[in-house]
């Protein structure tokens, strides 16, 4: 992985973005606190206190392709600054999609993305997942489309930002909506998979369980919940645009099969518990 540093096409700049240590979150203003982890859906964590770091910091990690299912690719990380978030990589003939960033780039990762047909557009699903998203947007002269409503936790802007509300079709036959919940412009992205089946790319926004169900919070960390209205809400939002078999969520989590129902099944028993409809039982 230190072979190729030479040849990498965004010379010593890529590698002098400073981004937080905690969240990986790339920015312009490496001071004070980062926004995103003093915020209440984050931390800054104990130990440490808030590091700042840059990306030539990670040298020595690494991003590896795996293929999820035909046409959809996992970025998984090791050895990375940030949460480790897996972005995913829909292969498509109108051109390609990153689904939420690494906190991580190096020629290895841009060659291998490369070899697949690079990327035309990148959606981070929140703030959580922006990562090093101008430093894959200038790699593959690719467009970010940030939800307008969370544009403010830019603490780098890409070169090529389109800010979007509501629903957007990324390219042909992939669609993102907004549908809230997590932040206000959380969202998610939905393609048609090789088989014909819907698939929804859920990063944060609807969070598969380990019970086959999914669930739905304000702060993953924190366990802060979301109200029985905005639950319902997210659910029926995203079911009624979209039909999909499968999800998948952050951190290599998904729901294989029948996962609109699944959505809608885990919303309504979240939706009882936060109501008091089960109170007796606590
Ligand atoms: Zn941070
Ligand atoms: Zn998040």
């Amino acid at each position: 992985m230190t072979t190729m540093r030479s040849s990498d096409g965004g010379g010593a700049s890529r590698f002098s973005v400073a981004q937080c240590g905690a969240c990986g979150v790339e920015t312009d203003t490496p001071s004070g606190v980062c926004p995103i982890c003093a915020d209440e859906r984050q931390y800054v964590p104990a130990d440490t206190g808030q590091v700042w770091t840059r990306v030539a910091d990670a040298r020595g990690g690494a991003i590896t392709l795996r293929e999820r299912e035909p046409g959809i690719w996992g970025l998984v990380p090791a050895g990375v600054t940030g949460i480790a978030q897996e972005a995913k990589l829909i292969v498509t003939p109108g051109g390609n999609v990153l689904v939420d960033v690494p906190a991580f780039i190096d020629d290895a990762t841009v060659a291998a993305i490369r070899d697949l047909g690079g990327i035309a557009a990148i959606v981070p699903t929140h703030p959580h997942m922006f990562g090093v998203q101008s430093l894959y947007a200038d790699a593959f002269e690719a467009t970010v489309w940030v939800a307008e409503v969370d544009a403010g936790w830019l603490q780098r802007r890409p070169a090529r930002l389109q800010l979007w509300t509501a629903d957007v079709e990324i390219v042909p036959g992939v669609r993102a909506t907004q549908t809230g919940g997590h932040f206000p412009g959380s969202a998610v992205v939905h393609t048609i998979g090789a088989d014909g089946a819907g698939v929804l790319l859920a990063g944060d926004t609807i969070f598969a369980t380990p019970d086959g169900g999914v669930t739905f919070l304000r702060s993953f960390p924190n366990r802060i919940p979301l109200s029985a209205a905005v639950v319902r809400r997210v659910a029926a939002h995203v079911t009624d645009r979209f039909a999909f078999e499968r999800l998948y969520s952050n951190f290599q989590l998904r729901v294989p099969e029948h996962a609109d129902a699944v959505v809608l099944r885990s919303a309504d028993r979240y939706a009882r518990w936060v109501s008091g409809e089960y109170d007796h039982l606590t």
